[in-house]
């Protein structure tokens, strides 16, 4: 008798369709996987609802990928049931696996993200102070709408997670990789582990040429300078998140001479983004007084979106503390 095959999801909480569009770029790839399995959910691209996944009997999916961060009462209510309904969940991305680029968002509150966004930016006409609701009546009843949250979390800080696919996206081949691993019965790595990654940092691998002591006394934005193609990126003066990423995308940035963003997030050393970055950043400067290391540090451009960009929710720091006005 044919093995049956497996039961497959996919899902986006607060994503920008990035993870998605991914899971399609495994191209001909995909016909493999269907050979082995049948996608049971994936609002992206199947007419599938969420009464028919709460209807599935618990731990009916063997394996779902949950992109994107949690950010409002949707999001939460489908991650948990697709914990319940799954036997492997991934959060698939960064947006999953730290909270991604939504995750900026943890720098503000709620309150002056709506300010910002239904009443001052240049794009709003709003004369009547509308606000979103999260109940609203209509002829046909009465609509429940999600509740906007005021932090962005990952996927961990909400459910059980079983694996963590990281990158913005994750590389095609590891999607491939870890489901080839699941079809086969391979022995998969300890519940918890981050997949389709090294444990070494970026700079270990990336082949730029690094010199020892190396010191900096300019930042600058990448525009700024005439990259020459083969030197380190710290090292002409451009924040590259190297130091403080861990290893497995293949360095495909830098390779197409742009500096590292850190979308695979940190080695299990190094913990925090930011407080790793900061160390490595601390030991070029080429200046003794603290004024001068001061205005040094000071180029650099915005440094919690740029240490943080994709980790600030899943970060020793989690979010910025602010006033609510
Ligand atoms: S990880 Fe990147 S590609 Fe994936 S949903 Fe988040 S922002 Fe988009
Ligand atoms: S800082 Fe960036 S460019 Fe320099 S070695 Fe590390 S990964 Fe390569
Ligand atoms: S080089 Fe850095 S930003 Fe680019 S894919 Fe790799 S980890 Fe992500």
């Amino acid at each position: 008798m044919d093995k049956p095959k497996l039961k497959l999801a996919v899902y986006w909480g607060a994503a920008c369709g990035g993870c998605c569009v991914s899971v399609l770029d495994v191209h001909e790839a995909l016909f493999t996987v269907l050979e082995h399995a049948d996608l049971v959910f994936w609002p992206i691209a199947l007419d599938i609802k969420y009464k028919d996944v709460e209807a599935m009997p618990d731990g009916h999916i063997d394996l779902t990928l949950f992109n994107g961060a949690v950010r409002n009462s949707e999001n939460e209510h489908i991650a948990k049931l697709l914990r319940k309904k799954s036997k492997i969940l991934v959060a698939y991305g960064s947006c999953a696996h730290m909270g991604g680029i939504p995750g900026l968002a943890n720098l503000t509150i709620k309150a002056k993200i709506f300010k910002r966004a239904y009443f001052e930016s240049e794009s709003t006409i709003n004369p009547d102070n509308v606000l979103p609701q999260t109940h609203y009546k209509v002829t046909e009843g009465e609509l429940e709408l999600p509740k906007f949250y005021n932090d962005v979390r990952p996927l961990d800080q909400v459910v059980d997670v079983d694996y963590y696919l990281p990158g913005c996206p994750p590389q095609t081949e590891r999607l491939v990789e870890v489901f080839l691993a699941i079809v086969t019965g391979a022995q998969l790595p300890p519940k918890g582990s981050v997949i389709g990654v090294k444990e070494k940092s970026l700079c270990e691998e990336c082949e730029r040429k690094k010199t020892e002591n190396k010191l900096i006394k300019k930042f600058n934005r990448p525009w700024q300078i005439q990259d020459d193609g083969e030197t380190c990126f710290l090292e002409q003066g451009v924040i590259c998140m190297g130091p403080a990423t861990r290893s497995g995308c293949g360095w495909r940035c830098i390779k197409g001479n742009a500096p590292c963003r850190g979308c695979y997030g940190p080695t299990s050393e190094a913990k925090d983004p930011g407080a790793k970055m900061m160390s490595a950043i601390g030991t070029m400067i080429d200046a003794k007084e603290p004024e001068e290391i001061n205005q040094i540090i000071e180029q650099i451009e915005d440094p919690a979106g740029t240490f943080y960009r994709f980790s600030l929710p899943g970060s020793m720091l989690r979010r910025k503390i602010c006033k609510n006005t």
